[in-house]
């Protein structure tokens, strides 16, 4: 999964690009839900939120690294 860091500027480019609804306003900027984040696989070839990012603050979180089959199972667990 992605996280979202500090440096955040709330400017809501990539709530609405997020196709599994993983991203939402947190108590003081955006956050990812890493339940959700599939890193964009089942979708699209790139992490659509880091590509609209202005401001590139949307790392690989440290605490949630995934194989490409681990988030593919959360796809279909999250579509099916
Ligand atoms: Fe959503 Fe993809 Fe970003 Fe994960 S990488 S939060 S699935 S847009
Ligand atoms: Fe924050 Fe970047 Fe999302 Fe804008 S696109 S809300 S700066 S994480």
């Amino acid at each position: 999964a992605l996280l979202i860091t500090d440096k955040c500027i709330n400017c809501d480019m990539c709530e609405p690009e997020c196709p599994n609804q993983a991203i939402t306003m947190g108590a003081k900027v955006y956050e990812i839900d890493p339940a959700r984040c599939t890193e964009c696989v089942g979708f699209y070839e790139h992490q659509t939120c880091i590509a609209v990012c202005p401001i590139d603050c949307i790392i690989w979180d440290p605490q949630h690294p995934e194989s490409q089959e681990a988030l593919w199972e959360k796809f279909v667990t999250l579509h099916s």
